[in-house]
């Protein structure tokens, strides 16, 4: 427990599984006050019981992060709930699936792009404007600290890489940097963050359909094993602390070397 994140408010989107949980438990670990939000409501409702379990604070809000009057909700339910936000993690994402350009399916394509790219959009487009609005006591805005998840395949990509997910996160960090450029004198820090591939449900899935790709993917990161969610659980929440208070518009790669070769 520490108490970097004392008195702050903060969204985690995807927090009812893998990556985001990690977060949402690290983040009230640090004395955040953390909204959960996820389409899947049994996960999030897991992870707050996590939270409740050492005695952090948490809620759960149901959205879909394709939605913007969803997201608006999002942002007015937090607000609601612990009267401002400080902190967002904007992690929500499918991977799609290992199929063809040439073959993929339009109806995927827009799935892919509506959660992992649009819903990164919709996020900071109601959080940047609460973030905006909460006084600081100097006239200006209240500032913040936003992550993006991206992902390695923001950075480079790879003949059989699922096609939209890779475009969607090549995207998310070009968001991200217009996003960063737009509010820095604002006092809105926005960061990306470029995980390797991770132990989580999204990956076993992912090896569950294709088995014969794991031994090769373990080899392409030259720390020789997939992350855990923690490692970049724990990049997520430095990024939105003080500590990194001069970090700004960065993609951060962890990834075990990944994209160092
Ligand atoms: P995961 O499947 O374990 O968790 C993703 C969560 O997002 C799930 O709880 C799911 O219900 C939620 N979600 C999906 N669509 C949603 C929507 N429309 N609205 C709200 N919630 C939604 O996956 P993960 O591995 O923890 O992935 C988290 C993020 O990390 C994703 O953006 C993913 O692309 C990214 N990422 C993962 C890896 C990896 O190897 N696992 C690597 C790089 C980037």
């Amino acid at each position: 427990m520490g108490d970097q994140l004392s008195g702050r408010a903060g969204i985690v989107t995807g927090g009812g599984s893998g990556i985001g949980r990690a977060a949402a438990l690290k983040f009230a670990s640090e004395g955040g006050q953390v909204v959960i939000a996820d389409m899947d409501e049994a996960g999030s409702a897991a992870t707050k019981a996590l939270i409740d379990q050492y005695g952090g604070e948490a809620i759960c809000v149901a959205t879909d992060v394709a939605q913007a009057d969803e997201v608006e909700a999002l942002v007015a339910r937090t607000v609601a709930a612990y009267g401002k936000l400080d902190f967002a993690f904007n992690n929500a994402g499918i991977a799609g699936d290992l199929v063809p350009l040439i073959d993929y399916s339009e109806e995927l394509w827009d799935r892919v792009i509506g959660i992992n790219l649009k819903g990164v959009w919709l996020c900071m487009k109601y959080q940047i404007r609460q973030m905006l609005a909460q006084a600081d006591g100097d006239g200006g805005g209240g500032g913040g600290a936003i992550v993006n998840t991206a992902s390695v395949m923001g950075l480079v990509s790879s003949a059989t890489n699922p096609v939209a997910y890779s475009a969607s996160k090549h995207g998310v960090i070009g968001l991200t940097k217009t996003a960063a450029l737009g509010y820095a004198k604002d006092g809105i820090r926005v960061n990306a963050v470029c995980p390797g591939f991770i132990e989580t449900p999204m990956v076993a899935g992912v090896f569950e359909r294709h088995p014969e790709r794991k031994a090769a993917v373990v080899a392409e990161h030259p720390i020789g094993r997939l992350g855990t969610p923690e490692e970049i659980a724990a990049a997520a929440v430095w990024l939105c602390t003080d500590a990194a208070s001069f970090v700004n518009g960065t993609a951060m790669t962890v990834d075990g070397g990944y994209v160092a070769h």
